[in-house]
């Protein structure tokens, strides 16, 4: 048995076999199976889900370059349905045991080369778009991205690093834990993974070794340590400690249905934070209030192209109706610094995370902007949703906000569409607006303390830059005196004050957010009921008079 180190971004122990994940390259494996018919159902799934994508792309392209030119969309679907290409596909299935990636990357090859040696230039020029059609098969089948997860089975998945994108479109179901051998506490894949509520380390001395692949392994998030080819009696002991964690999540379970309330009364909101639609099912499961920050940039960063307002507006409706009246918070895309989309063709920057993101993007790009609040305005007409805008250091961000705001509304009227009257509020993430947060509290319904950036920008501190992780001191008092500011600010105003970084499920900190009269706690589902726990057994004044007696 081997064993590295690295650093917790989240506890927890998983066991399993370690999938080495290679960065960009869609590498196909040949994976043998005994269950060829499910095999062959996974590839005809997956050739329907294609041959919607292709049929939203056609429509997209007839839209935007005409009929001519949307017509190559029309050539892949007719290719994706040929009885040849399908008979070839499942009869590698069939006569070779093997997986459905590996089968359609076989056959891709085959008619791509065919095509390529035909005499005819028409002809020539198909291998090109069987090849394209064959990949995005297997990115369909691999869990909606090219580097998915291949295997039957869930997986530890080891990499050298791994980018907000790429995380979000892994197959979670296939996930037993993240490992990467580089990577930062603060970084958006950090938060993925708690979000998820699995095992995960990052700083692991390991070298992203290919033999290491398919062994098998146990991670402890806790410990931050991964040990690989344990011997049988440290498994059965890995295993008896996760049953026990297990047992202990269980007992948490009786505080389900109980209210956040403390031993001499004072309450506060415990919402969740997602990223996505599928954190959903986690979200009800551990009795959130609601969701306190869903960051709709994940959409973005899920997609090829910018979403459509139908898209959107079908998620945000999704997720409003799921809830059913409890507030979902979604906030505008933070795209920008480490979460990153090709198809913004943003520039390069020096400094991205003092760059170009967020709602600095939404001012100078209007378009993009109006698409995204046109489905949160429709969608709002279906729940309780709430707005919240990300980034801001002005007050003229919000009169130019509210300005766009405006013209969104009255096109929509003018159009007869209908829409709701979500409360809108703003993130608190920048020395500076803790600084104009009394202003601030006087424009908007609601302040959210988005403490990772917070923490970047008050310390100076990039917060993806791994060697400065001790650095990071997110208890800094510093931090702690601008929460109690801006809940204060706040509450002069008359609104509320939450917190949705990360420091909100810290639960060493969880009496004195109490203590400073925050109103919210946004958190990653798994941790909701951790902190109402300690909430439940909190006695604030009795705190307040033991924290006065220290000073
Ligand atoms: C934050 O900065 O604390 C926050 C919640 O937003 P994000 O982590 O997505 O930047
Ligand atoms: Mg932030």
């Amino acid at each position: 048995m081997e064993v590295f180190n690295g650093k917790s971004v989240f506890g927890g122990i998983a066991i399993g076999k370690i999938y080495v994940y290679q960065k960009g390259e869609q590498q196909v494996r040949r994976i043998r199976t005994d269950d060829t018919e499910q095999e062959k159902n996974r590839y005809r799934a997956a050739s329907k889900e294609t041959m919607e994508q292709l049929q939203a792309l056609y429509e997209k392209a007839l839209q935007e370059v005409g009929e001519e030119n949307a017509a190559v969309f029309e050539v892949h679907q007719m290719m994706l349905e040929d009885d040849d290409f399908v008979e070839s596909v499942e009869n590698i299935i069939d006569t070779q045991t093997v997986n459905a990636e590996y089968a359609v990357a076989v056959t891709g090859d085959n008619f791509a080369q065919m095509f390529a040696a035909m005499d005819d230039d028409y002809m020539r020029g198909r291998a090109a778009d069987v090849k394209d059609i064959s990949e995005r098969l297997i990115t369909v089948l691999s869990g909606g991205a090219a580097g998915g997860i291949q295997s039957n089975e869930p997986v530890i998945v080891l990499a050298d690093d791994l980018a907000p994108s790429e995380t979000v479109q892994m197959d979670k179901e296939k996930v037993l834990s993240f490992v990467t051998v580089h990577g930062s506490l603060n970084s958006h894949t950090a938060i993925l993974a708690r979000t998820m509520g699995i095992p995960a380390l990052v700083q692991t001395g390991i070298s992203l070794d290919e033999t290491l692949d398919g062994k098998m392994a146990v991670v402890d998030g806790a410990k931050g340590c991964i040990y690989v080819e344990p011997d049988e009696d440290f498994l059965a002991e890995m295993q008896a400690q996760k049953s026990k964690e297990e047992e202990q999540k269980e007992l948490l379970q009786t505080l389900k249905g109980k209210e956040n309330v403390t031993l001499d009364g004072q309450k506060i909101m415990l919402y969740a934070n997602i990223g996505n639609m599928k954190d959903l099912a986690t979200v009800l499961q551990n009795d959130a209030g609601g969701i306190g920050l869903f960051r709709s940039e994940f959409i973005y960063l899920e997609s090829e192209d910018f979403p459509t307002e139908e898209e959107q507006f079908a998620i945000y409706k999704k997720v409003a109706e799921t809830m059913a009246g409890k507030r979902v918070i979604i906030r505008t895309l933070d795209i920008g610094a480490d979460k990153k989309c090709d198809y913004f063709e943003m520039e390069q920057e020096e400094n991205p995370a003092l760059g170009c993101r967020a709602i600095r993007i939404c001012l100078t790009r209007p378009e993009i902007f109006k698409t995204q609040l046109r489905a949160l305005l429709r969608a709002s007409a279906f729940g309780n949703i709430a707005i919240m805008y990300p980034m801001i250091t002005s007050l003229w961000e919000v009169y130019k906000i509210k300005q766009i705001m405006a013209e969104v509304k009255a096109e929509l009227t003018a159009q007869g569409i209908s829409y709701g009257n979500p409360p809108e509020g703003v993130m608190i993430e920048t020395p500076a607006a803790v600084m104009i947060s009394e202003g601030l509290a006087k424009e908007v319904d609601f302040f959210s303390i988005g403490t990772n950036d917070l923490t970047q920008y008050t310390l100076a501190i990039d917060r993806q830059n791994s060697k400065l992780d001790d650095f990071y001191d997110s208890h800094h008092p510093a931090i702690l005196e601008m929460i109690r500011m801006v809940t204060e600010n706040a509450h002069k105003a008359g609104i509320w004050a939450g917190i949705c970084g990360e420091l909100g499920a810290d639960l060493t900190l969880t009496r004195d957010f109490l203590e400073m009269g925050v109103d919210e706690l946004s958190v990653s589902p798994g941790r909701i009921l951790p902190v109402r726990k300690i909430v439940r057994e909190t006695d604030v004044s009795e705190y307040r008079r033991e924290k006065r007696e220290k000073e």
